[in-house]
């Protein structure tokens, strides 16, 4: 991301200038208290919305040259979302969530079963694979959703306050869970405005009024192992 800004309607300065990138093998944490800009930072990097100026590259391609429908090919292959509130569809089963990650990423019908039951595998749920969002815990329900994003190996992973729904014990085993992925070569961007968090991922970056005050690394702590 170079230079971007976004400056919603009414005049909102959301993002400020800000300049970062994000290097195959991180995991690192985007800090800063409610409205600093967090939520609209990872939107843009994630292709969902569109910067007012500046640019976004991912995997090398400015994702402004790119049409509508380019853009949700790119998403579906290379980029993995997790919400606060988990979004899934309540009417379908744990593998019938985690297969809908795999809806625009150009994956044969018979394949996305197999695929999705391995991503649930993953995160510790693969004997939940036909529950239903109402008979799974919260901090059940974030794996899926983790699953989900992960089933089709995406370049980066971009969550959203992750633990924000969840009790501290919940919190705790899902930022172990994105940590461990990490560690086995997914690249995380997490959202949070809690600093305990942050402070437990090897790169913090903080926002303050849409901008990023902060960038530091821990070059001792590297649970990803990446380069
Ligand atoms: P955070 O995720 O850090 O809480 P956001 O990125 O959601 O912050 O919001 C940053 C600023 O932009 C806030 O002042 C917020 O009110 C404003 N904002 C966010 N989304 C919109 C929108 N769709 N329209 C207008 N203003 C918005
Ligand atoms: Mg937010």
């Amino acid at each position: 991301m170079h230079n971007a800004r976004k400056v919603y309607a009414g005049g909102v300065n959301a993002l400020d200038d800000v300049s970062l990138t994000v290097r195959a093998g991180e995991l690192l944490a985007i800090v800063g208290r409610s409205g600093s800009g967090k939520s609209t930072l990872l939107n843009i990097m994630g292709t969902l919305d569109r910067p007012t100026s500046g640019t976004v590259h991912i995997g090398g391609r400015d994702a402004a040259q790119l049409s509508d429908r380019e853009l949700s090919a790119l998403r579906g292959r290379r980029l993995g979302f997790v919400f606060q509130h988990f979004h899934l569809t309540d009417g379908l089963t744990a593998e019938e969530n985690v297969a809908t990650g795999l809806l625009y990423a150009g994956v044969p019908r018979r394949r996305r079963r197999p695929m999705a039951d391995a991503a649930l595998d993953r995160v510790g749920l693969g004997h939940r694979t036909r529950h239903l969002p109402h008979q799974l815990s919260g901090g059940e329900r974030q794996r899926v959703a983790i699953a989900r994003a992960l089933v089709n190996e995406p370049a980066l992973v971009l969550a959203d306050e992750p633990t924000g729904a969840l009790d501290t014990a919940n919190g705790q085993s899902v930022l172990h869970l994105l940590t461990q992925l990490n560690s086995e070569g997914t690249t995380i961007a997490v959202v949070t405005h809690d600093r305990d968090i942050a402070a437990r991922l090897p790169r913090r970056i903080e926002m303050r009024d849409g901008r990023v005050v902060s960038d530091s690394r821990d070059e001792t702590v590297n649970p990803g192992g990446g380069t």
